[in-house]
């Protein structure tokens, strides 16, 4: 069963429509990439996979145990984040807020969680710098860690690379299938990096109000849409 299924939503902000009809599902070890131009819908449908926005039509189906406070999120930067004055640890153990419900404090098992997803993402010697001394692509590995402590099923990644240097996105595009194929975990991310997208993706969400397209990266490179859409950016 698939751990996400979308059948024909819309969604709306004061009944004007910015999502419509739209269906698609993420199964289980899935690297789905979400594309479109600006204004498309992404970061709307992004607020309705996590529960925020209700569709105003159709259904979300969540399957295989996942719950909506199960998936790890990272956000787009801001710059509030960049400046958290918080310690590394402190960021990545708060990722264990969601599962934490209304007990008062963390837990041991809280704690190793938040430690072996540093360890996982080679971030365990900053543990105790203040993360707004760290740099951005340091700054990326301690939310992806934060997000990996709130999930085992789910990444949901909007826009992650947006101000990294070009070696660090590759670096940080490498842990993601790591995690993706050794973890298990499946990746939805908003992208506009469309090059690495059709390298890492195994499946294409081409989002215009509705699903341009929607399947498997090898299918979008040779739809006539993933061929216009990859071919303009190729020329850019
Ligand atoms: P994308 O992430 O693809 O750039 P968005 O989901 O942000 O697209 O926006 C889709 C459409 O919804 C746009 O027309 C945008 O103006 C509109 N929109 C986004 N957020 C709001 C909001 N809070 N209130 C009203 N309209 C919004």
């Amino acid at each position: 069963m698939a751990l996400i299924k979308c059948e024909n939503i819309s969604i709306a902000y004061e009944g004007q429509t910015v999502v419509h009809d739209l269906s698609f599902q993420v199964g289980e070890d899935d690297y789905l990439c979400i594309v479109g131009e600006n204004g498309s819908g992404k970061s709307t449908l992004v607020k309705s996979l996590l529960g925020l926005k209700a569709p105003a039509k159709g259904k979300i189906i969540l399957g295989d145990g996942l719950s909506q406070n199960e998936i790890g999120y990272l956000p787009q930067q801001t710059d509030v984040q960049k400046d958290f004055p918080a310690s590394v640890y402190e960021v990545v153990l708060s990722g264990r807020l969601n599962s934490r419900g209304l007990r008062p404090f963390y837990t041991a098992a809280d704690k190793n969680n938040a430690r072996e997803n540093m360890d996982l993402l080679g971030i365990r010697e900053l543990e105790k710098q203040c993360f707004r001394d760290l740099s951005g692509g340091q700054k990326q590995r301690v939310l992806l860690a934060r997000a990996l402590c709130a999930t085992r099923k789910l990444l949901l990644l909007d826009e992650p690379v947006t101000g990294l240097d070009p070696i660090v996105t590759q670096e940080f595009y490498q842990l993601l299938r790591q995690i993706n194929r050794d973890s298990e975990i499946a990746v939805v991310m908003v992208s506009h990096d469309i090059e690495s997208t059709m390298e890492y993706a195994s499946h294409i969400l081409h989002l215009q109000e509705t699903a341009l397209f929607f399947g498997t990266a090898e299918e979008y490179r040779n739809s006539e849409i993933g061929k216009a859409f990859l071919g303009g950016e190729q020329r850019v």
